[in-house]
């Protein structure tokens, strides 16, 4: 019953102008220095990441492996190279990176043509020893640019000023030139025939000269562009009529989380949106040009080419559809049980049984995990509920002692502690000095082997104890992988460094593992608890698949131009209501820019890296239960202290990206393909517990009507201060709405009147003539009246 209609929106909405969008493989999160964004479990502080390892003795590789983690390394040698001229200056800047490195000393001033290999192949190098030379050099210059970028980076992220952001622009410039200057260099190397696989492997890396490759000028605007979309989302917040306002964490996240007031609720997600997605429109056209721009002078059909290109798989879109479709049927059971449990909170004015859900109801500004709802939708309401929030209140927890609650799991199983550094330079909580902060939870590699930290604002709950293991599964795989060369400081793909820390707090938030750091007072408690616990695991992890999965089908489609910044907005709903099952809760406008309304999309963060690990996080799970002798349910297992399982998760991220990931596959789960089936057997009682309840109820799957509106949507949408309201399914100005009610007014009166003139009428006609062949005017007054 899943209804097959992709192209429409809930009604009431007009389609919204989307702004552009662009996004390549951002350089962006390459810039920032591989800072991972994660988007875990939870909400509210979505994610995490960053990172840069450290210093290493063989080559090294610069390609600003910025991007590598986000925008796909490239595999690609360009093609018709550019052949601008590119000025490399690099200020002298030194810096001692690690104990074992040397200080670095970058005074060049070099000059290059970037061309194809191709149209130079007469001249390209074959030797294998100069190739070896070459990335020993760029991998120890690399790690002293990288480190200086993630400084500046960091620097602005925990304290948004106009002094930061031109320290940031200006170590982007360097950057760029950097990777210019290598990846010019690299491209002069012909590696056909390299018999060393992983200096051939490097080099195709550092050929890839992503955002740099854009000409000077461009560049510049192009940083800044980044830099201006990321700091309109950070800073924005919305305002009550008295001047209150509040910002998206913790407040507007809290407010979603805990209200179930359908009005407070509509005001702080409307209010979201105007605020942010509006001012990220008309900036995204741009960018999407650019980023297009960037990637196609690195070899690449598009940005989202070059995105896709990091995951090594001629058939990803196909091969994730596959995935997606084997879910598929679970989250239509989730999604139907949830829509009756809205219902009977909500009322039928605010809740179809077989259309859409709003919105906004489901805990989560995005309506990307619905964790938050947990208490409308517990099974079995008597039995012990899973949220450990109230506890971990109780007891004083505090960020702290989440994050040392994570790091002690991880040495659990034998992995590495975090170092005296994370502790001092990390920013665990929200400053409260007043500084402007991105809030977004990451994590950050600094590249010299030591300086690992982690930006988050951290609340006590559950949420955020899951956040944190998210986070600090990437801070592992940075330790992990510190000793190799630069190029290959990377997961084996995006996918592997989102799951780590979501694989431990798998085991984390077992009731077992739970009770075991008192924080649930019953171990285990039989068949309704364990329904309960994988309510509340499903309302995280399969609520989440479709969402995951629409992101980037979306912003391929805008890179390839199939969507235009006229419909940006009305495709993002298609998407939202073809997968999610869900439509906005008032009509949106060309105005309107939803999906700048998500981190990730004004960070220029790809997003299919996130529905890739929630999909492997569960294949793991299953190896490493296996490594650790669990034996019985998959999702009664915690594999805490099992060396075992750690050292299964320690060869893998040992590897990095020095190969293609399915080898890091087969070291955890003894096989290289990626796989649905895992995930499918955690829920598997919960699947069957909800097909026989929705069957009681009569439900159906899927939501065929899917063109109706919820009442905020049919009535004036007005209510919220948009200036537009909804008027016979027309987003009009509220003064072309008025004349429309004083135009209906009068048809009534008119049609009024008539039918009374016509009642008369008939009456008359009854008692005077049977042979009068007309029933008069009437009839056309009707239709007249009709089409006004
Ligand atoms: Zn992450």
């Amino acid at each position: 019953m899943f209804p097959n209609i992709l192209e429409r929106v809930c009604p009431g909405q007009r389609p919204q102008l989307g702004a552009g969008w662009g996004a390549h493989c951002s350089m962006r999160s390459h810039c920032r220095l591989h800072s991972y964004w994660s988007e875990s479990g939870g909400c509210r502080a979505l994610l995490s990441c960053a990172a840069m390892g450290q210093g290493w003795a063989a080559p090294g590789l610069p390609c600003l492996l910025l991007l590598l983690l986000c925008c796909g390394c490239p595999l690609l040698v360009p093609g018709q190279g550019t052949t601008r001229q590119v000025t490399v200056s690099q200020t002298t800047t030194s810096q001692t990176t690690t104990s074992s490195q040397t200080t670095t000393s970058l005074t060049t001033t070099h000059q290059t043509t970037t061309s194809s290999p191709k149209t130079q192949s007469p001249n390209l190098v074959s030797d294998e020893t100069e190739a070896s030379k070459f990335v020993e050099e760029y991998d120890r210059i690399s790690q002293v640019v990288l480190n200086q970028y993630a400084e500046a980076n960091w620097n602005y992220n925990t304290n948004i000023t106009s002094e930061g952001s031109k320290m940031l622009l200006e170590m982007s410039t360097q950057m760029a030139n950097h990777t210019v200057k290598y990846g010019t260099w690299a491209r002069k190397f012909d590696v056909t025939n390299f018999q060393n696989a992983t200096v051939k492997r490097m080099i195709k890396k550092i050929q890839d000269l992503e955002r740099a490759a854009l000409p000077v000028k461009e560049l510049e605007e192009y940083n800044q562009i980044l830099l201006d979309l990321e700091t309109k989302y950070s800073v924005a917040s919305v305002c009550y009529a008295n001047g209150t306002c509040l910002q998206l964490e913790p407040d507007l996240s809290n407010l979603m989380a805990t209200s179930r007031n359908y009005e407070e609720l509509l005001w702080a997600w409307k209010g979201w949106r105007d605020k942010v997605g509006r001012a990220i429109l008309p900036h995204f056209p741009r960018y999407v040009e650019l980023t297009n721009k960037a990637a196609r002078l690195n070899g690449y059909v598009d940005g989202g080419d070059s995105w896709r290109s990091m995951y090594e798989m001629p058939f990803l879109e196909h091969d994730l559809e596959q995935l997606f479709q084997q879910l598929q049927p679970l989250y239509l059971h989730l999604h139907a049980y949830v829509r009756r449990a809205l219902y009977r909170h909500y009322g039928p004015e605010h809740i179809n049984l077989e259309g859409p859900i709003p919105a906004h109801l489901l805990g989560n500004m995005w309506a990307q995990s619905w964790s938050n709802i947990y208490d409308l939708v517990v099974p079995f309401p008597s039995a012990p509920r899973m949220d450990v929030t109230e506890a971990m209140i109780k007891q004083g927890w505090t960020p702290q002692r989440i994050f040392k609650e994570a790091d002690n799991f991880f040495t659990s199983l034998g992995l590495l502690p975090v170092p005296p550094e994370f502790w001092n330079k990390s920013m665990l909580e929200k400053p409260t000095d007043g500084r402007e902060v991105v809030c977004h939870a990451s994590a950050w590699d600094f590249f010299n082997g030591k300086d690992f930290r982690i930006k988050q604002c951290t609340s006590v709950n559950m949420e955020d104890l899951v956040v944190a293991h998210h986070e600090m599964g990437h801070i592992q795989y940075f330790m992990q992988y510190k000793d190799l060369p630069v190029t290959f400081r990377e997961g084996a793909n995006p996918g592997f460094h989102e799951a780590i820390g979501d694989v431990l707090a798998l085991s984390v938030t077992t009731p077992k593992h739970l009770y075991n750091i008192n924080l649930l007072s019953s171990e285990d408690g039989g068949y309704e608890e364990d329904i309960n616990f994988l309510m509340k695991m499903a309302l995280d992890k399969i609520a989440f698949v479709p969402f995951s999965y629409l992101v980037d089908q979306w912003r391929w489609r805008v890179f390839d131009r199939s969507i235009t910044k006229e419909n940006y907005n009305q495709e993002w709903w298609s998407l939202r209501l073809k997968y999610q099952g869900l439509c906005p809760p008032v009509a949106r406008s060309q105005g309107d820019f939803d999906p700048g309304a998500k981190f990730h999309i004004p960070s220029s963060v790809p997003y299919i890296r996130y529905f890739i690990s929630f999909i492997i996080q569960f294949q793991f799970h299953e190896a490493l239960c296996q490594a650790a002798g669990h034996q019985g349910p998959l999702h009664k297992c915690d594999i805490y202290q099992s060396k075992e399982a750690g050292k299964r998760l320690a060869d893998a991220m040992k590897l990095g990206f020095s190969q293609p990931w399915p080898e890091a596959m087969k070291l955890i789960t003894g096989q290289p393909n990626m796989s649905a089936s895992a995930i499918m057997t955690y829920f598997k009682p919960l699947l069957d517990w909800l097909q026989t309840e929705n069957g009681r109820h009569g439900e159906t799957l899927g939501w065929p009507q899917y063109n109706w509106t919820p009442n905020s949507a049919r009535l004036e949408g007005s209510l919220l201060g948009t200036g537009r309201v909804n008027f016979l399914g027309l987003n009009l100005e509220e003064q072309q709405a008025r004349v429309g009610q004083w135009v209906l007014l009068f048809l009534g009166v008119t049609l009024l009147v008539a039918t009374l003139g016509l009642t008369q009428r008939l009456f008359s006609v009854r008692h005077h003539s049977l042979h009068q062949p007309h029933r008069g005017p009437q009839f056309g007054s009707e239709v007249e009246l009709r089409h006004s």
